[in-house]
C-alpha cells in the first residue's frame, strides 16, 4: 500500500502556520511502513481540493487528508469528499448525539453549522473525535480509501493514534519494529563512515541514521512477521553498532541526553550546580526537563558580566583582566565557585562567545570553554563552533551535559 498526505488551508499556504499535521502523519505511516511519495497542501477551494484528491488517487490508494471538517462555510473538505465519490452526505445520529452533549457539558449553544459535522459521505465509517466536535471519517470506495481528520494537531494526533492506526494495522501482514540509538559527540558523516559497511549491506534491517542540532540518531527497522522475529533481527546489528561507536551512544528509544545524564548523576548521587554565561541558562533549564532531579540539582546561576562572576562566583580580578571572560582560567574558576557556593560535589560552567559580534581574531565567535569541578579535580573542554548565536548557545549546552556524562 502506498498513501499520500493532503493538508487542507489557506493559512498553511500563506505560511501563517507550519504544517505540524503532514510531519506527524508521515512519520506514523513511515512507522506502519507504509509508503509516501507525495505531500500536498491545497486551499480552501472546493474546485482545487477535488482536484487535488483525482491527483492523489492517481498516483496513492490511502489519501489521508487533514483540516477543514470544522462547523464554518470554509470547512468543505467532507462536502467535496462527497462530491468526489459521488455519494450523497448522510446524518449520523450518533455523532449528531455526542456533538450536542459536547455542548451541553460546555455550557455552550450549538449552532446549525455544527450540525453538518454530524453529515458523512453514505457508508462512512466514523471516527469519534474525543477531544473536539468535528468526527473524522474513512471513505472505501472503488479500491481507493481516503481518510478525513481535523485540522487541529490535538485532535488528529489522538484520533489517528486512537482509531486510525488500528483501522490501517489490519492491512499491514508484516509488523514494523525500530530501535532507535542516539549519540553525542560525532558528527554524521563521521559516523557514516565508521558504520558504513553495516548500512551498505543491509536490507532488512535498514539502517537510517540522521542528524540533529548537536545529536546523531540511528534508526534500526526490521521488517518481519512477529515483533519477535523483528526483534532478533535487530540484536546483531545494534550489538556490532555498539562495539564501533559505544563511547558516542548516550541512550536508546525515546530519551534525552538531559534526561540520560540527570539519571546518571541521581545513581551515583552527586549532587551539581551550574554557572552560566553565554548559554544564560541553557544547561540548567535542560537538567531541569527531567522529573526527579531535584535531588541532585542544586542550583543554577546566569552570571553574565564580569561583576557577577567575581561577586557570585569569586572568580578573580587578576584572571578576568589577564585571560578575560572567555578563557580557559575564567571557565574553571567559575566551576569550582560555583560548586563551593552551592556545596555541590560537581560544579558545571560555561563561558564563550555567542556573537554575532564580540569576537576578535584572538578569540572568534563560537570560541566557548567548558569548566567542571567534580569533588576536587577540574576538567576543562574548549569548543569552535559555528552558526547563530541560537545554534552556539544550543550545541553549547549539548557538549557541556555531553562532557558532565563523560
Ligand atoms: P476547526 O473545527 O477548528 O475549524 P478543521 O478540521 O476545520 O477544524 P481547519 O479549520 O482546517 O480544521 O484548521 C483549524 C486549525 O488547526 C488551524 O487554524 C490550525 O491552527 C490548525 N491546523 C490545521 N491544519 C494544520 C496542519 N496541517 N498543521 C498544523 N496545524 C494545522
Ligand atoms: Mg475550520
Amino acid at each position: 500500500m502506498n498513501a499520500e498526505i493532503l493538508c487542507v488551508g489557506t493559512e498553511l499556504l500563506l505560511g501563517d502556520i507550519v504544517n505540524t499535521n503532514a510531519q506527524f502523519i508521515a512519520k506514523e505511516l513511515a512507522d506502519l511502513g507504509i509508503f509516501v511519495y507525495y505531500q500536498s497542501v491545497v486551499g480552501d477551494n472546493p474546485k482545487r481540493i477535488k482536484n487535488s484528491f483525482e491527483i492523489a488517487f492517481s498516483r496513492a490508494d490511502l489519501v489521508i487528508v487533514t483540516g477543514g471538517l470544522g462547523p464554518t462555510k470554509d470547512d468543505i473538505t467532507k462536502e467535496v469528499a462527497a462530491e468526489y465519490f459521488n455519494e450523497k452526505l448522510v446524518l449520523d445520529e450518533s455523532s449528531f448525539n455526542k456533538i450536542k452533549e459536547y455542548f451541553e457539558s460546555q455550557n455552550r449553544k450549538m449552532v446549525e453549522g455544527n450540525k453538518k459535522q454530524a453529515y458523512f459521505p453514505k457508508d462512512s465509517i466514523i471516527l469519534p473525535n474525543d477531544y473536539g466536535t468535528a468526527p473524522g471519517c474513512i471513505i472505501e470506495k472503488d479500491k481507493k480509501i481516503l481518510i478525513l481528520l481535523p485540522g487541529p494537531p490535538k485532535e488528529m494526533i489522538n484520533m489517528f493514534k486512537s482509531y486510525v492506526i488500528p483501522y490501517l494495522n489490519k492491512y499491514q501482514d508484516k509488523v514494523l519494529v525500530s530501535k532507535v540509538l542516539r549519540l553525542c559527540g560525532i558528527g554524521e558523516s563521521h559516523m557514516e563512515d565508521v558504520i558504513s559497511d553495516i548500512m551498505r549491506n543491509q536490507t532488512n534491517p535498514t539502517i537510517a541514521p540522521y542528524a540533529k542540532q548537536g545529536e546523531v540518531i540511528i534508526r534500526i527497522t526490521a521488517r518481519a512477521n512477529s515483533r519477535k522475529e523483528a526483534e532478533s533481527l535487530i540484536i546483531p546489528i545494534k550489538n556490532e553498532i555498539y562495539l564501533r561507536l559505544s563511547e558516542y551512544i548516550y541512550g536508546e528509544g525515546d530519551t534525552s541526553l538531559e534526561a540520560e545524564v540527570a539519571k546518571l548523576l541521581i545513581n551515583k548521587k552527586l549532587t551539581i550546580a551550574t554557572a552560566e554565561s553565554c548559554t544564560g541558562g541553557l544547561i540548567a533549564s535542560k537538567l531541569i526537563n527531567y522529573p526527579g532531579v531535584s535531588s541532585v540539582f542544586i542550583e543554577g546561576m546566569v552570571t553574565y558580566s564580569n561583576e557577577s562572576k567575581m561577586k557570585r562566583l569569586n572568580v578573580k580580578k587578576e584572571t578576568l583582566q589577564k585571560y578575560g571572560a572567555v578563557s580557559e582560567q575564567t571557565a574553571i574558576e567559575m566551576a569550582v565557585g560555583i560548586a563551593k557556593e552551592a556545596g555541590t560535589n560537581i560544579g558545571l560552567a560555561v563561558t564563550g562567545i555567542a556573537g554575532p559580534g564580540g569576537g576578535s581574531e584572538e578569540k572568534p565567535v563560537g570560541l566557548v570553554f567548558i569548566g567542571l569541578y567534580i569533588n576536587g579535580n577540574v576538567k576543562i573542554k574548549k569548543l569552535n563552533l559555528k552558526g547563530s548565536r541560537e545554534k552556539i548557545r544550543n550545541i553549547t549546552s549539548i557538549k557541556a551535559l555531553d562532557f558532565l556524562r563523560k
